[in-house]
C-alpha cells in the first residue's frame, strides 16, 4: 500500500503522524510512504531522516492527498485537506467528530473511510490510543506547575523537593487516572509531599499498592479535599467523569483557604475544567491569577512537547497502520474488533453509533 503523511497545519501543531522509524517499519513491511516536506521539522526529523528510512518526500501535501491510499495524520483534517480526501481511501488520525458537525458532513460528503484515534478500544474499555497523551500530560503537570511556582511567575517561591534541612513542597493530586498517576510519578520522583484522592476504591488500592509510603491516598469526599486544597502548594485537577462535563471540585470560595502563591494546574479543562476559576490558555500566555493563586489552564499540554508526544502517539498507532497495510482495511478491521470501534465514517455514512446520535446522522 502507498501510506502518506503530512505537515500539520492546524494553528501551533508541532506534531507528525509517521515518525522516521515508523516510516522504516512500514518500508520493512513492503509498504511506500510518501512524507511531505518538512512534515517532521517540528520534532526535529529532517527530510533526509526520513529519506534514510526509505520514504520518498514530495513537495505539496496535495499530491500525498491525491495519490495515498491511506493517510496518517495527528489532527482533525482541517479544510483544505477534506477537499482532497476521497471514497476508496483510508485517514488514520484523532478526529473528534461529536462536537463538529462541518467536519463530518465534508467527511461524509467525501466518501473516505475514516478511523479515528480516540475510540479504537482496548481490553476493559481502555481508549489506548488516548492514554499516551493523558501520560505526557500528567507528567507535564508537574514540570509546568513547578515553575508556575517560582517567584517570577506569580508563585510562592516553593521549590518541590525542598533541600535538606528545609521541608519538600506539599502536591494534592486529585483523579487518580492516567493523568494522576503519571503525575504523583513525577512529583515523587522530585521528593515532593504527595497525596492523591480519588473517588473510585479499585484506583485508590491500586495506587496504594504502587507508591507505598512515598505517596498518600486520601478519598475524595468534599471535606477531604476542602482540608488537602488548603494546605497544598501545588493541586493538580486530574478527574474524569466518561461522557460528561469535569465536576467543578474546587469552588472559588476555596481559594481563599489556600495559602497566597499556590498554584492549581487544571489538566481536566478540555473538559471543561474541574475548579470554578478555570478558563483554558494557551503555551504562549499559560498562567493568571485569581484570587492570589496562580492557575495553568492549558488545553493541549502535550503539544508543547511536540517530540515526546509524537513517539508515544506512534507506538500505539504504528502496530494498527501496519495492519491496515497489511491487510487492507476490512480485513484488518475484521481480525480486530478493537480496532473496528475507530471506523467513524465510510463511504458516505457515519458508522460510529455515538456520533450518528449526536449529530443526527442514521446509523
Ligand atoms: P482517567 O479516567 O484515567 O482518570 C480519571 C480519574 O478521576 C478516575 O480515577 C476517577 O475515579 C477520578 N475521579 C472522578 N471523579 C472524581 C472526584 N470527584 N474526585 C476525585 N477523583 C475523581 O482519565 P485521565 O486519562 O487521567 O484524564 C483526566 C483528565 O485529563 C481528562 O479530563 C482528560 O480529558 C484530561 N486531559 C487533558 C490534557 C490536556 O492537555 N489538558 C491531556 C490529556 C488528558
Amino acid at each position: 500500500m502507498r501510506v502518506g503523511t503530512v505537515r500539520e497545519i492546524k494553528n501551533h501543531e508541532y506534531r507528525v503522524g509517521l515518525t522516521p522509524e515508523s516510516a522504516c517499519e512500514l518500508v520493512a513491511h513492503g509498504h511506500e510512504v510518501w512524507v511531505e516536506t518538512g512534515a517532521g521539522l517540528g520534532i526535529g526529523a529532517s527530510d533526509r531522516d526520513y529519506e534514510a528510512q526509505g520514504a520518498t518526500i514530495k513537495a505539496d501535501a496535495a499530491t500525498i492527498f491525491d495519490s495515498c491510499e491511506m493517510v496518517v495524520k495527528v489532527k482533525e483534517p482541517q479544510p483544505a485537506e477534506r477537499a482532497r480526501l476521497r471514497e476508496g481511501q483510508v485517514l488514520y488520525t484523532y478526529l473528534h467528530l461529536a462536537p463538529d458537525p462541518e467536519q463530518t458532513a465534508d467527511l461524509v460528503k467525501s466518501g473516505v473511510t475514516a478511523i479515528a484515534y480516540e475510540t479504537v478500544t482496548g481490553p476493559g474499555g481502555a481508549l489506548p490510543l488516548l492514554k499516551p497523551m493523558s501520560q505526557v500530560a500528567g507528567r507535564m503537570s508537574i514540570q509546568a506547575g513547578a515553575t508556575a511556582l517560582e517567584k517570577a511567575h506569580g508563585g510562592r517561591g516553593v521549590l518541590l523537593g525542598g533541600v535538606p534541612g528545609v521541608m519538600p513542597g506539599k502536591v494534592v493530586v486529585i483523579g487518580g487516572g492516567v493523568v494522576g498517576f503519571n503525575a504523583a510519578q513525577m512529583a515523587v520522583g522530585l521528593g515532593a509531599d504527595v497525596t492523591i484522592l480519588d473517588r473510585s476504591p479499585d484506583a485508590l488500592e491500586r495506587l496504594g499498592i504502587h507508591f507505598e509510603s512515598r505517596a498518600k491516598t486520601r478519598f475524595s469526599s468534599k471535606a477531604n479535599l476542602a482540608d488537602s486544597v488548603a494546605d497544598a502548594d501545588l493541586v493538580i485537577g486530574a478527574v474524569l467523569i466518561p461522557g460528561a462535563a469535569a465536576p467543578k471540585l474546587v469552588s472559588r470560595p476555596m481559594l481563599s483557604t489556600m495559602k497566597p502563591g499556590a498554584v492549581l494546574v487544571d489538566v481536566a479543562i478540555d473538559q471543561g475544567g474541574c475548579f470554578e476559576t478555570s478558563h483554558a490558555t494557551t503555551h504562549d500566555n499559560p498562567t493568571f491569577v485569581v484570587d492570589g493563586i496562580v492557575h495553568y489552564c492549558v488545553a493541549n499540554m502535550p503539544g508543547a512537547v511536540a517530540r515526546t508526544s509524537t513517539y508515544a502517539l506512534n507506538n500505539v498507532t504504528l502496530p494498527h497502520a501496519l495492519a491496515i497495510a497489511d491487510k487492507g482495511w476490512q480485513q484488518a478491521l475484521r481480525d480486530d474488533p478493537h480496532l473496528a470501534e475507530g471506523l467513524n465514517v465510510h463511504a458516505g455514512k457515519v458508522t460510529y453509533e455515538a456520533v450518528a446520535a449526536d449529530l443526527g446522522y442514521d446509523y
